[in-house]
């Protein structure tokens, strides 16, 4: 039997000399869930039943509901891409989690309308992006990564026809281009786009909705390659971590907690015995700011 499982209920292969090593299957944001806390990595990935979370966030609903709004902006025919149709789209598929009472929620869906009117404005509606909501994937020797793209737009740059990574975003802060180029999971999409679409695809693109402004960053090859490198000594990481608890080890230990500002936004902070002394968020704390601006 080439293959038992922990008592996390995570595959383990046995590795048979010779036998290469699995590779490790992820998402950017599951290799950032351990960078940003190896504890709240085991939470999310490992242990089963998952621990029960917190309730829903607010500004995670306002980011899906403007994401699948623009999502089904481009599923229209281009000549039905006018902005007349945005309060149907955002409507049709508002997420209404997290908001502390109705005035909030309605001043929210107010301000992710404005932030599309003006989006919008800027999109050509004749172009047809390479993918949106595009899922890609790409092995590496340690890696099966796969993770979906907001948008993966085809443009011609210096060197001829190239893919570039677009990722919305809409949390308060602006964006710069320091952002953009240390964005691991930009990086990734990018080198896996490069595979799927076989083209170039070094640009990668924050496009941050309430503001209107777009940071981007010219990835090299070398910069890509770098990224994926992080990526994989964090995979590498993990699975030690993995086949230590599988062997017997403290899973306390083999997934240490990161406390710091994170814990107030974390999903798991009532389960977590190392929660730091920061205030816990309210669901709509990072969305409170939309309702003074009436
Ligand atoms: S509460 Fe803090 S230390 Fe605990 S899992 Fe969450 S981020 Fe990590």
């Amino acid at each position: 039997m080439p293959s038992t499982s922990n008592r996390a209920g995570v595959p383990e292969q046995l590795g048979f000399a010779g036998m290469p090593e699995r590779l490790f299957v992820c998402t950017p944001s599951k290799l950032g869930a351990f960078l940003d806390c190896p504890r709240r990595y085991r939470y999310s990935y490992v242990d089963r039943p998952t621990p029960p979370k917190g309730p829903p966030w607010a500004h995670n609903s306002l980011g899906a509901s403007v994401h699948t709004a623009l999502k089904n902006w481009f599923a229209l025919p281009p000549e039905r891409r006018v902005p007349a149709a945005l309060p149907t789209l955002l409507k049709s598929t508002w997420v209404r989690e997290g908001y502390r009472d109705v005035e909030l929620e309605r001043a929210a869906y107010r301000k992710a309308l404005d932030w599309l009117e003006t989006y919008v404005a800027t999109l050509d509606p004749q172009e047809e992006p390479l993918g949106v909501e595009r899922v890609v994937a790409a092995k590496t020797a340690v890696l099966a990564l796969n993770g979906r793209a907001d948008r993966i737009d085809a443009r011609v740059g210096p060197r001829g026809p190239e893919a570039v990574i677009v990722d919305y975003k809409t949390g308060r802060s602006g964006l710069d281009a320091d952002d953009a180029r240390g964005s691991q999971a930009l990086a990734l999409y990018a080198y896996a786009a490069q595979r799927v679409f076989r083209r170039p695809c070094h640009r990668v693109e924050l496009h941050h909705l309430p503001t209107g402004t777009v940071a981007t960053h010219e990835h090299t090859d070398e910069s890509l390659a770098r990224q994926v490198r992080r990526a994989e000594d964090t995979a590498r990481d993990i699975m030690t971590a993995e086949k230590a608890v599988a062997g017997g080890a403290d899973p306390d230990e083999a997934f240490p907690a990161n406390p710091g500002s994170l814990c107030g936004w974390c999903d798991f902070r009532k389960v977590c015995p190392a929660v730091a002394g920061v205030a816990a968020k309210e669901p709509w704390t990072a969305v409170e700011h939309l309702g003074d601006s009436r």
